[in-house]
């Protein structure tokens, strides 16, 4: 049914697909493959497929359109091919042209894009992927003592998940308030980063709400925007910058990069002993910017807590519910978290500890699931757990 020119997108980047040498080093840190063993839900597989649909012998059928789907744009795959292909790149092609040619009525039958169609109405329609209302957004301010300035030098960018789940939205707050960070929201100004619209090939409302949020952010003559979402992060630092042919006039960083400046500087410090025996995961979207050793520092200095590393055999895999995984496959999602967890467990790791709400929502899925005696805990409630209070 599908013609070359069904897939305008991967045909730009044709050159990329024919340089797969099919040798299958992409596989090998591939959560994806490794839950699901077939060809077809490996990266070197959605190659094959990729392949076949541009070059006319491959047909879209629900099968082929889940496999593509089935991915968490963790990265792994494109820092293991040896023929250096952007496979990150190939993936977000076809993610476009599957978007487009559902809203052209030609693949409507699909349950996985009609899903796909359903997250990212709410973005367009709530500027959140929750299907929250947009007013709510600072719902995490009820029974806080929230006064901040209407501008300041820096922006608390606090993204869907902790604003509308409210925890992490309030930590952040309290930790920066404690340690007299002069900082302000956007308040029910600010409109989801547009991580899943883009994920999801929505390119339209991805350019939107980065058009947008980038306008706000320059309104309110901020230089520095912090956030707590990793995965806010990877758009306002990496893709935003690419969505909109420009760079934006601020810079984006996260709370650990943040509060390391601040241990090193003397002015994070600790009391509280915690005792905890920990394994830290790194959320892929840190990974990207190299962020490692900064939430391990510190770890390192809450007193009382033990920090236990998988082997070094380990490459750090992904919680398995990136890219829209989760709200697309949850239970592909937690097989694969589960997976880490036992790691944690086999380890004697009494905590896993993470600082990105999504992992965290797939790990506790994962935990209740199947029953898995360990406690999922977000970085910063352990920080200001054992935060010692800064007097000015
Ligand atoms: S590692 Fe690269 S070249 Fe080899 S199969 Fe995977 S995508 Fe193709
Ligand atoms: S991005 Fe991650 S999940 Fe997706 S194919 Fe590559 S290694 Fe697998």
């Amino acid at each position: 049914m599908n013609s070359k020119t069904d897939f305008p997108n991967l045909s730009k980047i044709r050159e990329k697909i024919i340089e797969c040498v099919k040798c299958a080093f992409c596989k090998a840190n591939c959560v994806i493959s490794k839950e699901l063993l077939w060809e077809s839900a490996s990266p070197r597989g959605k190659m094959l497929i990729l392949r076949g649909l541009l070059d006319g012998f491959g047909t879209l059928t629900e099968k082929t359109i889940e496999s593509l789907f089935n991915c968490t744009f963790c990265g792994e795959c494109e820092k293991d091919c040896l023929a250096g292909i952007s496979l990150g790149e190939v993936f977000l092609a076809s993610r476009k042209d599957l978007f487009n040619l559902n809203h052209e009525n030609k693949l409507s039958e699909s349950a996985t894009l009609q899903r796909v169609d359903l997250l990212c109405q709410r973005l367009q329609e709530n500027y959140n992927p929750l299907g929250n209302l947009p007013e709510e957004r600072t719902i995490w301010e009820l029974g806080q003592d929230v006064q901040l300035p209407k501008s300041a030098e820096i922006i608390y960018f606090v993204g869907c998940m902790p604003a509308y789940y409210r925890k992490m939205a309030r930590t952040t707050f309290q930790i920066l308030k404690a340690l007299n960070v002069n900082f302000t929201t956007l308040g029910t100004d600010e409109r989801c980063c547009g991580s899943l619209s883009f994920f999801f090939g929505d390119e339209r409302t991805a350019k939107e709400l980065a058009q947008y949020n980038v306008s706000k952010i320059k309104e309110s003559g901020a230089k520095k925007v912090i956030t707590s979402c990793p995965g806010c992060l990877r758009m306002l630092r990496l893709e935003y910058p690419k969505i909109l042919e420009k760079k934006p006039e601020f810079e984006a960083i996260h709370i650990t990069e943040l509060l390391t400046e601040f241990l090193e500087a003397g002015k994070l410090q600790f009391q509280s002993e915690l005792n905890l025996s920990i394994v830290y995961h790194d959320p892929c979207e840190l990974t990207h910017f190299n962020i490692y050793e900064q939430p391990r520092r510190i770890l390192k200095a809450i007193p009382g807590i033990k920090l236990l590393e998988n082997s070094e055999n380990e490459t750090p895999s992904c919680c398995g519910g990136g890219g829209g995984l989760m709200s697309l496959n949850a239970n592909l999602s937690i097989r694969i978290a589960k997976r880490k967890l036992e790691t944690a467990l086999d380890i004697g790791a009494e905590a896993l500890v993470t600082c990105c709400p999504a992992c965290s929502a797939t790990f506790t899925s994962a935990a209740k699931e199947y029953n898995l005696p360990i406690n999922i805990i977000d970085l910063q409630d352990l920080i200001l757990q054992s935060l010692k209070k800064i007097e000015n």
